[in-house]
């Protein structure tokens, strides 16, 4: 029988779920493997443990590698291409092996659109404001608007915005199903402003940075002033703690909330698949929670 070797490469891990989750996988699927942590710190020595790491892919040691951040850029240029949405987001979460060659796909947009659907129907297609605008952030907007969706990107640095519309505006203007669409960069601090003369427009909330993570410093991402509209979503790609603060505002606002378990379990089912080439029976069961305490 044969067995999968799996793992994934980031720094920091140590709190990292995905051995729990994959392991499940493998478990659920009756498949023997294990999945590891090879931390690889963001320092001189990156670029030869990352070469090293992929290369024991390529000699099939491994079997494929999940890759978080600081890597999810760094690791392009060791592979021999990338496939699916990795192509537009320009981060891969999935490195596999397929006919000799190594290839990089990013499955947080396909796990997010998964999961998101359980609290909104993307079908009913809407302004979404995307907090962040780092590489959840990209996957997040390019999951929006193949839907159909509007998206504004909210940022610290207006560049960093400025830099995802640039780059997924021309794909919305292209394809005939995404006309219409617009993408727009904002400062956090022009947020207030947008939404109050907006509020009826907006219907989605998407946190991707990490702020609300636990032992991460408690900020308002969404000014405390802020009127908004009760049929407003709040989706948090953090789950650690499952209440992050900004899910805390939209309950005490009546509004309806989900973390970010669900897509973190939904994009590893993609990358298992992607390994394994098994298709995992949906509803997605895996129990991690207490788990999660453990590690807050
Ligand atoms: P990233 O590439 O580092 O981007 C983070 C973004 O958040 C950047 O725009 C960053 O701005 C901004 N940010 C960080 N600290 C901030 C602060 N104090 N105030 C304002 N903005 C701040 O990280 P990522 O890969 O996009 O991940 C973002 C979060 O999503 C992480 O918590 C990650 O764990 C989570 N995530 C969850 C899933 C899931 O499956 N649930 C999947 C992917 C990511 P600067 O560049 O200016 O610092």
């Amino acid at each position: 029988m044969k067995e999968y070797h799996l793992g994934l490469i980031g720094y920091p891990l140590s709190h990292s779920l995905s051995p729990i989750i994959h392991q499940g996988f493998l478990k659920s699927c009756g498949l023997a493997g294990h999945y590891d942590l090879f931390p690889i710190q963001d320092d001189q020595s990156k670029e030869e443990k990352l070469q090293e790491i992929i290369q024991r892919i390529r000699s099939a040691e491994l079997d494929g590698l999940n890759v978080t951040i600081p890597h999810k850029q760094n690791v392009i240029t060791f592979l021999d291409g990338v496939t699916g949405d990795a192509r537009i987001v320009g981060a891969v979460n999935t490195i596999y092996r397929k006919e000799g060659k190594i290839f990089g796909d990013n499955t947080d947009v396909s796990g997010f659109l998964a999961d998101i659907e359980r609290l909104i129907a993307l079908e009913e297609r809407g302004t979404a404001v995307v907090l962040g605008a780092g590489g959840a952030a990209r996957a997040v907007t390019l999951g929006l608007i193949k839907k159909g969706w509007n998206v504004i990107i909210t940022a610290r640095r207006k560049e960093q915005a400025q830099q995802i519309v640039e780059q997924l505006a021309p794909l919305a203007t292209h394809d005939v199903k995404w006309v219409n669409i617009f993408i727009q960069s904002l400062l956090f601090t022009e947020l207030e402003s947008f939404i109050s003369e907006r509020v009826n427009l907006i219907s989605l909330i998407v946190n991707c940075t990490p702020i609300g993570m636990a032992g991460y410093p408690p900020i308002d991402l969404i000014p405390k002033t802020v009127q908004l509209n009760k049929n407003i979503k709040v989706y948090d790609l953090v789950y650690n703690p499952p209440e992050t603060s900004l899910l805390k505002m939209a309950r005490q606002l009546g509004l309806e909330g989900l973390n970010g378990m669900g897509m973190l379990i939904e994009q590893a089912a993609r990358s298992f698949e992607i390994w394994t080439g098994v298709t995992l029976p949906r509803p997605l069961r895996i129990s991690i929670s207490p788990m999660i305490e453990e590690t807050s």
